[in-house]
């Protein structure tokens, strides 16, 4: 801790996790619902995973290919823009391009794929890289990152995706993901694609070996790089997965630790506008329940996954809009489809 304003932040923020459950999702729904009512954003995406061939060995990981999952792939930008053409075809809005550090895949390659993208589908919003693979891809071609932040946008990048984050506790990140991107280089990349005027988000991952102290530490460095540079657009808490993997977790968070969870990241996390429960990690019925606890927005169709779905997740093949509007509206809330960027599109 830096200061003592900083000491008390963070105690009162811990004293959160006392409360009982219903009082902080009170409080998560208040929030919540002033900003913007009984409304639950959702949006038409399609995610492309160009590689799971990886440089780096993060103990959570089982999308790259190791000795638990013995199934390398490299994607070519033909197969990619085939894939593109096909989710566009069925509705996708947006791609979500996310994929492993490969030694084989430079900046080059990347820009290349990012042009031809925006010169074959220019209506499409691209999403790509997380600031873990915008530090990989910086050091392989040895530039700093803010050359390639400003490359990527000059390429059609439209926003950055919010993974890689993990835990910033330096203890615990060096022992799930040694070697992959810094905490402070994490925040200073989303700092400085804010500059730009661009948006992203933020994720943590979360329900591993990390504490509750380990996860508040992250709000509040979110919190305050928010305060900085103001453009992160939602935050994303990814409920750990345990399959295929090297990391040993012993006991994994009850469904009522991650609703606490959800509810304090609303509370800690007021200045940044959404909340996502991304329903790939909590399973559908447990991303419902969230709106309840101070999320508004559950993600997408997602049409294809191939992270979380490695790693035991029921998300391989999205789900179709239909069930997404079919299970909002049975709860009690107004579905409404969002761009990339939150801009409604339909309230149905
Ligand atoms: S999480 Fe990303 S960087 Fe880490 S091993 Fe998996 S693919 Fe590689």
């Amino acid at each position: 801790m830096a200061n003592n304003n900083e000491f008390l932040e963070f105690n009162n923020a811990m004293k959160l996790y006392e409360l009982d459950i219903f009082t902080l999702g009170k409080m998560a729904d208040e929030i919540r619902q002033k900003k913007f009512g009984k409304k639950v954003f959702f949006n038409s995406n399609r995610h492309i995973n160009p590689t799971n061939e990886c440089a780096d060995i993060c103990k959570f990981c089982g999308f790259s290919a190791h000795r638990k999952n013995k199934n390398p792939y490299t994607l070519s930008q033909e197969e990619i823009f085939k894939e593109a053409q096909k989710a566009i075809e069925i509705g996708a809005l947006e791609l979500h391009i996310v994929g492993a550090h490969n030694p084989k895949l430079d900046l080059k390659w990347y820009l290349e794929l990012f042009s031809n993208l925006k010169a074959k589908f220019p209506q499409i919003h691209l999403k790509a890289l997380t600031a873990a693979e915008v530090n990989y891809i910086s050091k392989l071609a040895n530039k700093s990152y803010q050359e390639v932040l400003e490359l990527m946008a000059e390429s059609g990048v439209d926003s950055m995706p919010g993974g890689g984050a993990e835990i910033f506790d330096e203890k615990i990140r060096d022992y799930i993901c040694k070697g992959k991107v810094d905490s402070k280089t994490w925040l200073d990349i989303h700092g400085y694609w804010h500059t730009l005027g661009k948006k992203s988000n933020a994720t943590m991952l979360f329900g591993h070996v990390e504490s509750r102290e380990h996860r508040i530490d992250h709000l509040l460095r979110l919190q305050k790089q928010q305060e900085k540079s103001g453009g992160f657009n939602a935050f994303i808490p990814l409920v750990y997965q345990k399959e295929n993997n090297f990391l040993k977790v012993e006991k994994f968070p009850s469904g009522q630790e991650i609703l606490k969870t959800l509810a304090i990241s609303r509370i800690i996390l007021e200045n940044i506008p959404h909340i996502k429960a991304y329903w790939a990690t909590l399973g559908m019925n447990l991303a419902i329940v969230a709106q309840e606890f101070g999320a508004d927005d559950i993600d997408g169709t997602i049409q294809k996954e191939a992270i979380q779905s490695a790693s035991g997740s029921k998300s391989a093949n999205g789900i179709l809009k239909e069930e997404i509007i079919s299970q909002i509206k049975d709860a009690g809330f107004i579905p409404v489809e969002r761009d990339s960027l939150y801009n409604e599109i339909q309230t149905y």
